[in-house]
């Protein structure tokens, strides 16, 4: 079985990368362990640049019709409970900012990626296999069977827990930049549900918790800590959860019958100061098994999205070419680099300074909050999606 391209995981990254080649005319099998639609472990909140990308990819109107919950403003609270209201930035005409529960939300793309002409394989991907130095397809287990599926190039999209970043770029995802998540559905809690809260807690700093709305009634709820700060036998996550409960922003709008449904656990890395490989020869990797994340805002989907249809654009064109060497891939690296790890490194410097300094975070909450100072202004000024309108 032989294909010009095949991409492990179906997720964000995987399927826009195969909507990209398929609409091509690329032959691409797209391959995930799970059925859709699938649960993810996530906040659920997509931003204005992951919706900007949607449209790109043609997918608008799939997307409105789901009728995901629209948000308009964010409540940001300090560990000294200083809080920071950002409101969506009126001067932008396509801001929109909604939670889209991933069960529903990585369905639609994937099912958009067989529309294109993808074809999509259930099976557990065992590794790539790897010929002379050079990535010729994967290994998977399907129905409890091995077989082999060849490819002219290969896209490792396959999340957080990467089998092709832990073969084909080890060092990528340290252990010690690993962040632990719980991640669950409340109901009985008393919310705005156009407006997202997130709070910086001493208990888990750097991370953070957040309430994400999905719903009138409903809202994502999670937390998350560093995999070398975490000691179960002391505090597991569902102690810290329960602890975020009793915020005192929080503890008053509770109902006595509330519940937390679909309570999950999942972890990624965070990325480091170099950009990790990203090209092989025959094979690329995307979204969070490039740890492509927003080191600060954990924002992960956008890079996925953009990573996807990078990978797309560059393979459809070494493909014509016939080759799918690593130094042609490099152009791969190279916008990576150049579109996506930019701003991955700016976030990486506003949490490095918050690990260091984290007192400092009143100051800015301070700072942010008094429309006069510069850093409010500065802020308003290079933010294009928010805008902080003081608590
Ligand atoms: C707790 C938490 C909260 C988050 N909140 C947000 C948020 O609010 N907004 C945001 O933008 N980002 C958020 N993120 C980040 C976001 O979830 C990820 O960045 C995004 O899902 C990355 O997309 P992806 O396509 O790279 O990987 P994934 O979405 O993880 O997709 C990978 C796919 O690969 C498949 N796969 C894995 N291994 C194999 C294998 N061996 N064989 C076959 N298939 C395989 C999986 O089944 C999966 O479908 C959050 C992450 C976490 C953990």
């Amino acid at each position: 079985m032989h294909h010009d391209v095949i991409i492990v995981g179906a997720g964000p990254a995987g399927s826009a990368a195969a909507i990209t080649l398929a609409r091509e005319g690329v032959d691409v099998l797209l391959i995930d362990r799970e059925r859709f639609p699938r649960d993810k472990v996530c906040g659920d909140g997509l931003l204005p640049g992951s919706i900007k990308l949607l449209n790109q990819l043609g997918l608008a109107d799939h997307f409105q019709s789901a009728g995901f919950n629209q948000i308009n403003r964010a409540l940001v609270i300090s560990p000294e409970d200083k809080a920071l209201a950002i409101a969506m930035n009126p001067r932008e005409a396509d801001t929109a900012f909604y939670i889209a529960p991933r069960y529903e939300f990585d369905a639609i793309i994937q099912q958009q990626a067989v529309m294109a002409g993808a074809r999509f394989l259930r099976a557990n991907v065992h590794y790539p296999l790897i010929e002379s130095g050079r990535v010729k397809g994967v290994e998977v287990i399907q129905s409890g069977i091995k077989k082999s599926y060849r490819s002219r190039c290969l896209i490792g999209a396959d999340g957080s827990s990467s089998t092709m970043a832990k073969i084909l770029a080890p060092k990528t995802h340290n252990r010690r930049r690993r962040i632990l998540w719980r991640r669950g559905y409340i109901t009985g809690l008393e919310f705005d549900h156009r407006q997202v809260e997130f709070y910086f807690l001493k208990e888990i700093a750097p991370c953070g918790a957040w309430i994400f709305p999905v719903s009138e009634t409903s809202a994502n709820i999670g937390l998350g800590q560093y995999l070398v700060d975490y000691d179960p036998r002391k505090q597991s996550l569902n102690d810290l959860l329960a602890m975020f409960l009793k915020h005192p922003r929080i503890r008053p709008r509770l109902h006595n019958d509330y519940a937390i449904t679909n309570r999950r656990s999942w972890y990624y890395h965070l990325a480091g100061w170099r950009m990790p490989a990203v090209a092989f020869d025959g094979a690329v990797l995307a979204g969070d098994a490039a740890s492509f994340l927003d080191p600060f805002s954990g924002e992960g989907i956008h890079n996925a999205l953009h990573s996807g249809i990078i990978a797309g654009e560059i393979i459809s064109r070494a493909l014509e070419t016939g080759d799918c060497s690593r130094q042609r891939l490099m152009k791969y690296q190279a916008r990576c680099q150049r579109e996506i790890y930019r701003i991955i490194r700016r976030s990486l410097l506003i949490r490095k300074s918050y690990e260091l300094f984290p007192g400092q975070v009143e100051k800015w909450f301070e700072r942010i909050n008094m429309p006069t100072s510069l850093a409010h202004k500065f802020f308003n000024r290079i933010s294009t999606n928010f805008e902080f309108t003081g608590a």
